[in-house]
């Protein structure tokens, strides 16, 4: 498949496969035990441009086409998918909200930092009652005469323990067709407080955090009452990025079954030979493929400038589903050695799970598309 890259972007996609190799595949399947990520890997991502890889280099960063960014992804997530989840939020979400919508003042104070990989970020949405419906928000901010002041309980916030910055969605009044008025903000660090990590099914060493706020002190990130329209805007970006790591994911699953089937001998035969595990991976190599072409087709989409509501979520949903159906394939074919832990496949089918839940489950992208769908009739 044609790559869409120009050669500085190939040399830097290049850069981030020996990044892998040198700093993530010896350390990975210990990370996975201590469910832990050292800070350590985010400042050396920073120094190979990883943690701002959509930044222009004006600001410290890559200046990547999005095209560009979700490759990356995709070869991070063959590696270790809870580093790419994390490196994803950071790059996509949280710096993409201040590029987008901060002022000139906020991205020269933050963007350089973050964009090196000094500073973590994380993009806070989620509630306990506030998941899939962002109606349900709880968390409220209210303007004091020192500025603005932010209580509330966020949830399932990837990097949200140890990031430096945080983009917080909350409540600001009630907007005049009667939905909660939401606003994005800035909050640093010191501002919130730390409930746990949330342990997690897949994805272990991801930090996926429960966080408070008690009047923390908070300042607005682009215009008051904004906030639901660009988080919708960031979604779209942020669910391509779920699709890559999706495909990533898929990709080293489905070449290690591939030459497992060629290597493992059963009944006198390499068990390819059996047509059973034939369409297993002639059904994986297709789903692949057609994952991996939604998620680049919406990445091209954005690169023009397109809002792709529509295409994100087709990308994400059927990139996330093929997946899982490729890594349980994957681990299949591996039979008894799949299931155990001393292969990465359980870990793959694990992993695969959170892009089927996460920047919105499957039946909300469904949801998403049918919506985009009616409006077209
Ligand atoms: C590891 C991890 C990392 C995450 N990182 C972040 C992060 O960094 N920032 C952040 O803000 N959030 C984050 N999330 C939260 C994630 O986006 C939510 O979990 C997700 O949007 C679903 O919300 P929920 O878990 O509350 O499920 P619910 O909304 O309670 O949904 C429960 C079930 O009901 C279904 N459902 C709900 N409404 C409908 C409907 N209208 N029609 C049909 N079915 C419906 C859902 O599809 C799902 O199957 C993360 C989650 C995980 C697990």
């Amino acid at each position: 498949m044609p790559t869409g890259l120009d050669e500085r972007e190939r040399a830097f996609l290049r850069q981030a496969a020996e990044f892998c190799r040198a700093h993530v595949d010896p350390a990975c399947e210990q990370w996975e035990k201590e469910e832990f990520l050292p800070r350590e890997i985010f400042t050396q991502a920073g120094n190979v441009g990883l943690m701002g890889m959509l930044v222009l280099p004006g600001l410290g960063g890559q200046g990547l086409s999005f095209v560009a960014y979700a490759h990356v992804i995709i070869e991070l997530a063959r590696h270790y998918a809870a580093l790419a989840l994390d490196i994803a939020t950071h790059n996509s979400l949280c710096l993409g909200h201040i590029l987008a919508f901060g002022s000139q003042a906020q991205m020269q104070r933050l963007v350089p930092r973050l964009a090196s990989g000094e500073w973590l970020a994380a993009w806070a949405l989620s509630e306990p009652q506030a998941g899939s419906d962002c109606g349900g928000m709880e968390t409220t901010a209210v303007e004091t005469q020192t500025g603005w002041e932010l209580c509330g309980h966020k949830t399932f916030i990837t990097q949200g323990r140890r990031a430096d910055v945080l983009v917080v969605l909350a409540k600001t009044g009630t907007a005049a067709n009667g939905q909660k008025e939401l606003s994005a903000f800035l909050l640093p660090k010191e501002q919130v407080q730390l409930v746990r990590k949330i342990p997690t099914y897949g994805m272990k060493a991801s930090d996926t955090a429960e966080i408070r706020f008690e009047h923390a002190k908070a300042e607005l990130l682009g215009q008051r009452g904004h906030g639901r329209a660009q988080a919708l805007i960031m979604l779209d970006r942020g669910r391509i990025g779920i699709a890559a790591l999706a495909v990533g994911i898929a990709q080293a699953a489905f070449s290690a079954a591939r030459q497992h089937a060629v290597q493992r001998e059963q009944f006198g035969h390499p068990i390819a030979d059996f047509q059973a595990i034939q369409w297993m991976l002639a059904d994986s190599a297709t789903e692949l493929e057609a994952a991996e072409l939604l998620t680049l087709h919406a990445a091209f989409l954005q690169d023009q400038g397109r809002r792709t509501p529509k295409e994100s979520a087709m990308a994400k949903l059927f990139a996330s589903e093929a997946a899982t159906r490729i890594c349980n394939r994957a681990l299949q074919i591996h039979g008894g050695y799949g299931y155990s832990r001393d292969l990465p496949m359980e870990r793959y089918l694990r992993d695969i799970k959170l892009c089927e839940i996460a920047e919105g489950t499957s039946e909300i992208q469904r949801l998403v598309i049918t919506r985009q769908l009616l409006k077209e009739v």
